[in-house]
């Protein structure tokens, strides 16, 4: 065997592709980490500006309930005890989120669970049958105020859908509440990694051939005997049976050197459908920071380009899962090709899923 051949050519340095070279290189495998971006992490780096860790893809709150992966990852890195309570702006009115009494209240000026039940059910009452798509799912949990101030704009901007388009699961993502409680998540464990999520792919990938500016398409790869592959599905078989639809947007990071204080919560969704951008973060508000200056980040949604624009979210909807089932059968018939994460196995993961499906890819795996 040549010293040079890499048991492992993993593709991509997010979370998937990370945690595989992590472990496989603790049971002795010899790994080498191509990306074709100039940093690790993926779409969860951070970077130190003006000491603030911006989330520069986007913001990411680390939450589970998987006692697995809670423990997994804080090998690693330690946890602040931020908790999510995002606010929705629609045309200058605040609101609660998720969609919690606070939210009702404020909305139909009421006090009690029961009325905003009621009024609820009294706007939801066209939905007959089960919801088959985003709009009705969302009318028949919070009835039409809700949809069509907080929910309607919203989607439509990011997802560049009309939300009937969309698949019902897209909503089951946000809880419904009838208490005071604003908590974007249910789960056990939340929060924000002390210094950043990038020096948790730092410390995955100690040690480890790392090769950034990679193109797994273009370039010239080392010798390998097999590759672990985190990127769009579609791509690696040449959009052979067409292109998978994913989200995508562009942000602005802008510094505000005249305030601390942007807009007093780390994020803010716009769900009004004239501006421009679905919503601000205020990066300074996921860790507690001092700071005299803020750093904040417009998200705009743009059209997706399959092989120009970066992929983010699969888009789940019943033409694009048969279209991925294509691919995830010639997938199934490679030998030494593993296909895993969000592009990959065009799933809507969330961080803590992605950690439980390699972490499960790594055990189950013949190396
Ligand atoms: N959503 C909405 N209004 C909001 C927040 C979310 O209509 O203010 C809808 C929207 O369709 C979105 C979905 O809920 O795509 C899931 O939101 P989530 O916050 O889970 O999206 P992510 O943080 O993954 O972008």
């Amino acid at each position: 065997m040549k010293q040079d051949c890499f048991d492992y050519l993993i593709v991509g340095a997010g979370f998937f592709g990370s945690i595989c070279a992590h472990e496989l290189t603790k049971k002795g495998k010899r790994v080498c980490v191509i990306d074709s971006r100039n940093h690790i992490g993926g779409n969860c780096y951070t970077e130190e500006r003006d000491q603030i860790h911006l989330h520069i893809y986007g913001p990411h709150i680390f939450h589970t309930s998987n006692e697995t992966v809670w423990k997994w990852i804080n090998q690693f890195i330690s946890f602040n005890h931020f908790i999510f309570r995002p606010v929705a702006n629609y045309k200058g009115e605040i609101y609660s989120l998720p969609f919690n009494m606070f939210t009702f209240s404020k909305l139909w000026n009421i006090t009690k669970p029961e009325e905003a039940k009621a009024i609820i059910a009294e706007q939801a009452a066209a939905i007959k049958n089960e919801p088959t798509n985003l709009e009705e799912q969302a009318i028949h949990l919070v009835g039409t105020d809700v949809y069509q101030k907080l929910i309607k704009g919203y989607t439509q901007k990011q997802w560049g859908k009309d939300p009937k388009e969309l698949p019902a699961s897209i909503i089951k993502r946000l809880p419904v509440r009838f208490i005071y409680d604003n908590n974007y998540f249910n789960d056990k464990y939340q929060g924000i990694p002390i210094g950043g999520y990038t020096q948790l792919f730092t410390k995955l990938l100690e040690g480890i051939e790392l090769r950034l500016n990679t193109d797994y398409f273009k370039d010239q790869l080392p010798e390998h005997k097999k590759v672990i592959y985190t990127g769009p599905i579609d791509q690696f078989y040449q959009y052979q049976f067409g292109k998978l639809e994913y989200k995508t947007q562009v942000f602005q990071h802008e510094f505000k050197s005249d305030t601390d204080n942007y807009q007093g919560t780390a994020m803010m969704n716009f769900t009004d459908k004239d501006v421009p951008y679905t919503r601000i973060i205020e990066h300074k508000h996921f860790e507690e920071n001092a700071t005299p200056h803020t750093w904040i980040s417009k998200e705009y949604p743009v059209e997706y380009k399959a092989g120009e624009s970066e992929p983010y979210y699969p888009v789940n909807d019943a033409a694009n899962n048969a279209l991925y089932a294509k691919y995830k059968e010639l997938a199934a018939q490679e030998e030494n090709i593993f296909f895993g994460g969000r592009l990959a196995e065009y799933k809507y993961y969330d961080m803590h899923q992605v950690i439980d499906s390699a972490l499960a890819f790594i055990n189950h795996h013949q190396i």
